[in-house]
């Protein structure tokens, strides 16, 4: 179906660990997509906000002055449509949105606790704008709690970002284990989209050690394009920007534009 092509593909960056690059990559791959010319929204599903506020997300409206800024659980609770609250971000000719979040979208896992179909409010949320974008990644929360599950519902697949340290694969079969219950339960689409190794230091043994790890563990799904350590992408957050916009010549900036390049190949094959 024609129409059906022109809906975006839904990218959920899922890890129950925290620190390991999940809104890292969904600020920086969505901005390199965007840079090359795809319609792109970040979704950020994390309470904390931080791929609202990396992204320049203004908590306070920019009409209303003092009014508060509409953001996801607006949407979630209040039924604002998603287009509401969406804002164009970052410096790439309108190609990249932000669905905004921040503290209150804590009270979405127990306000829907009763509700029925409650792992399916996003992917509702969505569908009306899913005709506007090429791609949306969604941010998760450190956690498989409701927001990650309505994440993967709403999903076509999953990009799983890995610190490369020791405890590096604990969990991660809880996560997979979570992945299939919800393929199984409510999304058959569901796939692992890729397996992204971040924070790589080539000089330490024991990242060596966790690649060849997972690569057995995932074969094929592992990217090839691993994200080094790089204070530009810490740093980057803090003044709003993705790091292709604060630094382009940054290893982290060069390395996630390259990740975006390796992701899109993977479009085209499947
Ligand atoms: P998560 O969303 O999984 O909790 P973050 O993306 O917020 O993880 O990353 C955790 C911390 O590590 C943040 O302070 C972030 O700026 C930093 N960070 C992430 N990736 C890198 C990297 N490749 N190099 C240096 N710092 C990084
Ligand atoms: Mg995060």
């Amino acid at each position: 179906m024609v129409l059906n092509e022109r809906r975006a593909k839904v990218v959920a960056m899922a890890n129950q660990k925290g620190g390991v690059g999940k809104t890292t990559t969904a600020i920086n791959l969505a901005a390199s997509v965007a840079a090359l010319g795809k319609r792109v929204l970040v979704v950020d599903s994390d309470p904390q906000g931080n791929a609202s506020s990396g992204l320049g997300w203004d908590k306070q409206s920019s009409q209303g002055g003092e009014e508060e800024a509409l953001h996801l659980y607006h949407c979630l609770l209040d039924g604002v449509p998603a287009r509401e609250a969406i804002v164009t971000v970052a410096d790439l000719k309108g190609k990249l949105g932000v669905l905004p979040s921040r503290i209150d979208l804590i009270g979405v896992e127990v306000e829907l606790m009763g509700a029925s179909k409650r792992e399916r409010y996003l992917e509702n949320l969505l569908d009306p704008v899913m005709d506007e974008y090429d791609y949306v990644f969604v941010d998760c929360p450190p956690s498989l709690g409701l927001l990650t599950i309505n994440a993967l519902t709403a999903a076509d697949s999953v990009i799983i970002p890995l610190q490369c340290e020791y405890f590096a694969l604990e969990g991660l079969s809880q996560l997979v284990r979570t992945i299939r219950l919800v393929k199984n339960s409510y999304n058959e689409r569901l796939v692992i989209e890729g397996v992204l190794l971040t924070m790589f230091d080539g000089r330490n043994r024991l990242t060596h050690q966790v690649a060849s790890e997972v690569n057995e563990h995932f074969k094929g799904r592992l990217y090839k394009t691993v994200i080094p350590r790089n204070v530009r992408l810490s740093e980057a957050p803090s003044y709003g920007k993705p790091a292709l916009l604060y630094d382009r010549r940054s290893s982290g900036a060069v390395s996630y534009l390259q990740l975006a390049k390796e992701f899109l190949r993977h479009q085209k094959k499947s």
